[in-house]
């Protein structure tokens, strides 16, 4: 028989899993976890069922900490499969900026519903998210009710004409949109929404603009989620505008700080190795992005071995085509073998890039990030009883997650304390609706696209 809770107080207890921590020293425990609210308060071999308000049993399965993606557009999800095939600044201009400028805040909402859908059932449980231009608030309307902790914005861009006058800013506004975006929701739900200023990258922002993110990020103490140095092409406009690389110009205008998470960092040269290592920046590396717009391979382990702090994001679905990490962990240990060796990134690297590392990326490292008592309760279990998973007989558990396990291994997602996916149906998203919507708005967008006005010849 197990007793209602302290009044007030719920509690969790999670029984005879194999805990993977991700704690300093690695540590697989076989046992019980309590959730007390919103925080792990034992982990213990057994653990009494007293007085708790739910057990979940999972003999047999794994629990881990959350994964935590630094890198996503939820945005874009509903453009998934409308743009395959295509480089960077293509991709951009011809298909995804029509798309946002096409974006109304239905389909926004839907957009991000539908990549907040993957994300839980693939176990991510923390997101750093990059918006459009315009309907963000809708945005954030859905990750508050799915129940996900995000860092979001709304995207940048008051610089350069060839981007649909729809998404074309005028700097004030721009700024001024952002601080009201940021407070109305950071700190939202105890601090589980943070707001995150997002010039989308160089070429799109004024170095006005750029200075005063740089200053109303350190007034209000908040991150600044950008991208920078994706692909070649990028790096020659930024150096034909400034006379200087992409993360050399970032850290002249002072906007290189341990607050500056920047995606994807392929095309560097040493000095701007050297500014991300000095500065602390944080570095996003999106594997199946990058390789299928065919930008480059980041080189994550000499960065790493430098000291740079690096985690993992899968980007938007249209550049991927999934929101998976798991996907991203295997991409991430496979890539750089070739040229750094069999060893170099192996699956107990990679795990740590998408838990503990991420959560040092937002500065959250002391609250998520690994299985700890006193952090918040932020997991999820896999039931890895399946064909693709096994032997599990003297597999080392982390390997078998990294190489081996799939997103529909995922059963069960905690987020904050909370229950958000049991039995793989999410409580906050009705898959149905989601579904249906998301056709529905893509399709309403397609038909508007044709229309998206450029100041540009479409042909230069
Ligand atoms: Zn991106």
């Amino acid at each position: 028989m197990i007793a209602a809770g302290v009044k007030g107080m719920t509690k969790i207890l999670i029984k005879n899993g194999e805990i993977i921590t991700a704690d300093d020293n690695n540590e697989i425990i076989y046992g019980d976890l309590l959730i007390e609210n919103d925080c792990i308060t034992q982990i213990a071999p057994q653990i009494d069922a007293y007085h708790v308000d739910q057990v979940i049993e999972a003999r047999g399965k794994t629990v881990i900490p959350g994964f935590i993606q630094t890198h996503i557009h939820l945005c874009q999800t509903i453009f998934r499969g409308q743009a395959d095939d295509m480089e960077l600044l293509d991709w951009l201009k011809r298909r995804i900026w029509p798309l946002e400028a096409a974006h109304d805040e239905e389909s926004n909402y839907y957009s991000a519903m539908l990549g907040l859908g993957e994300l839980i059932q693939g176990g991510t449980t923390t997101i750093v998210d990059m918006e459009t231009v315009h309907h963000t608030d809708a945005a954030f309307q859905a990750i508050a009710a799915s129940g996900i902790r995000a860092l979001s914005g709304k995207v940048m861009m008051d610089y350069g004409d060839e981007t649909p006058l729809l998404l074309q800013e005028n700097t004030d506004d721009s700024v001024q949109e952002s601080v009201d975006l940021l407070e109305k929701w950071h700190d939202f739900d105890n601090g589980r929404i943070k707001y995150a200023f997002s010039p989308r990258f160089v070429i799109s922002c004024s170095e006005a603009l750029l200075t005063q993110v740089r200053d109303l990020s350190a007034h209000y103490g908040v991150h600044i989620h950008s991208h920078a140095a994706e692909s070649s092409g990028e790096i020659e406009i930024v150096r034909n505008r400034t006379g200087m690389r992409n993360v050399t110009y970032l850290d002249y205008l002072g906007l290189a700080s341990e607050r500056l998470i920047l995606a994807h960092c392929i095309w560097l040269d040493d000095e701007e190795k050297s500014i991300i290592k000095d500065r602390r920046v944080k570095v996003s590396h999106a594997p199946g992005s990058n390789l299928k717009l065919a930008s480059g391979i980041a080189d994550v382990p000499e960065m790493m071995n430098q000291g740079a702090k690096v985690s993992l994001g899968a980007d938007g679905a249209p550049c991927n085509n999934n929101l998976n990490m798991l996907n991203e962990m295997r991409l991430a240990a496979g890539i750089h073998k070739p040229a750094h060796g069999a060893a170099a990134m192996n699956a107990q690297t990679v795990f740590r890039m998408a838990t503990i590392e991420g959560a040092k990326a937002i500065g959250m490292e002391d609250e998520i990030g690994s299985l700890e008592v006193g952090k918040k309760a932020d997991l999820s279990i896999l039931d890895m009883n399946d064909f693709h998973v096994f032997p599990s007989y003297d597999v080392d558990p982390v390997s078998r997650i990294v190489y081996a396990a799939a997103a529909s291994d995922v059963e069960t997602t905690i987020i904050n304390g909370k229950v958000i996916m049991k039995n793989r149906e999410i409580k906050n998203i009705d898959k149905n609706i989601v579904l249906k919507e998301a056709d529905k708005s893509i399709k309403r967008l397609m038909r508007r696209m044709p229309h998206i006005q450029y100041v540009y010849n479409e042909d230069k």
